[in-house]
């Protein structure tokens, strides 16, 4: 089903208010194996709702439109749609019935501009809103398109999603039909395009089903839906083949939650001393609840003494190796490790940028794992500016460690 958004408000495309519905809306549909191919956020103008709204009864079966129905001048999305479809506004008279009961709780008198919000389309049917006055609308196959459904909400979130999940998500449940399966795997130490390459034999072999690579500076993400769990199955069975260790997890955990859980699994922790990263890895390791279990703590050792004085460097051996060096970071790795009493221990330090310093190049990293079974070290040049290099580097970084798990 071809479904899509349409953010309704000048306020939206200012940087007074963000369109959040959408957002929220895309995810409630990804639960329901459903997903946005479109989404627009239009202002409160006639003629370019009437344009926007054309354009999608051509391209979409469920267009989904918040704002715009409320008491105010500014609000007519009822009005533009009901124009553009030639159908006539009426009072819906349940609708003025649950409008008066709201103001009559509150012990407050309707505005004469309130009653324009009982007005439905001939044809439609009226969404009641518990928790606001303005009604929405549910439109199925409106004259001349047939095949399409058209849901307007209140732009107001609390009122939106109230009326999504009580009204539409059900609505939609029964036309959905079968279930779309998702199947997401976690790919890191790969890049993009490679891992493009790589699964094409698979993508074509499986072609009946929709296919996402989504790369972040951390991992690749690769979504595989389809109608069809035995389907999918195959699928990962052949992707699990192509991919080998590279495939970080499945599910819904990311490239952190797959070390967290073998560390766990192996009842081992980790300590890391972080000099480029500044105490990013350790960040993003604890923003994962009960990491304490398997991450004994960190230091940031952005400094020289900082560097001798939590991970035990010894400044003489500083100063002659220089900060940004295999030598030093594998000392990093292995001082916090001892420090902390740890299974592991990680060390970075690097060049994050803008500028080059002391001979070292922006993007220079280096990486070390310090283990029972002895220390390794990587360098990276790794591309992008200051924030894309200290977060890529928590990515190898976690990979790293998270390769010397699987192997034993
Ligand atoms: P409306 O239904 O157009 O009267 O919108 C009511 C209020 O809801 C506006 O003042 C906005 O602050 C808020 N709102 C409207 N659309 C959105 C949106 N897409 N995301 C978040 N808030 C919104
Ligand atoms: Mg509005």
């Amino acid at each position: 089903m071809r479904i899509e958004c349409i953010a309704v408000g000048t306020e939206l495309l200012t940087t007074r208010r963000l369109d959040t519905n959408s957002v929220w809306l895309g995810e409630r549909l990804a639960a329901l194996g459903l997903g946005f191919h479109r989404k627009t956020a239009v202002g409160d103008d006639r003629q370019d709702l009437e344009a926007l709204f054309r354009e999608a009864l051509t391209r979409s079966e469920l267009i989904v439109i918040t704002g715009g129905l409320g008491p105010t001048f500014d609000d007519f999305t009822k009005e533009c749609f009901a124009q553009i479809l030639g159908a006539e506004l009426r009072e819906d008279a349940r609708s003025r019935e649950d409008m008066l009961a709201f103001y009559a709780a509150r012990k407050r008198v309707p505005a004469a501009s309130n009653f324009k919000q009982a007005l439905i389309p001939v044809g439609a049917e009226a969404l009641p809103n518990p928790v606001g006055t303005a009604p929405g609308v549910w439109w199925e196959g409106p004259s001349g398109h047939p095949g399409v459904r058209i849901v307007m909400l209140p732009g107001v979130p609390r009122e939106m999603k109230r009326m999504w999940e009580t009204q539409v998500e059900p609505r939609l449940r029964a036309l959905a039909g079968r279930p779309v399966h998702t199947l997401r795997l976690v790919v890191a130490g790969v890049p993009e395009s490679t891992l493009d390459e790589r699964i094409r034999p698979v993508r074509e072999r499986h072609a009946h089903l929709e296919w996402t690579i989504l790369a972040s500076l951390t991992q690749v993400e690769l979504l595989v839906r389809g109608p069809d769990a035995a389907a999918l199955d195959v699928a990962r069975a052949d992707l699990e083949a192509v991919l080998g260790e590279d495939l970080a997890c499945a599910g819904e955990g990311d490239l952190e939650d797959a070390v967290l859980d073998d560390l766990r699994a192996r009842g081992e922790t980790l300590a890391a001393a972080e000099s480029v990263t500044g105490g990013l890895l350790a960040a993003r390791i604890t923003a994962i609840p009960g990491a304490s279990e398997v991450f004994a703590g960190g230091a940031t050792v952005y400094t020289s003494p900082a560097k001798a004085a939590l991970a035990g460097l010894e400044p003489a051996s500083l100063a002659a190796q220089g900060t940004v060096s295999e030598a030093t970071t594998r000392a990093l790795a292995e001082g916090i490790r001892v420090k902390l009493g740890a299974t592991w221990g990680l060390g970075l330090t690097g060049n994050a940028g803008p500028t080059a310093e002391s001979g070292e190049p922006v993007g220079s990293v280096f990486i070390a794992l310090a283990g029972p079974e002895g220390t390794v070290a990587q360098h990276f040049n790794v591309p992008g500016d200051r924030a894309d290099v200290r977060l890529r580097s928590v990515g190898w970084a976690l990979d790293l460690l998270r390769r010397a798990l699987r192997n034993g």
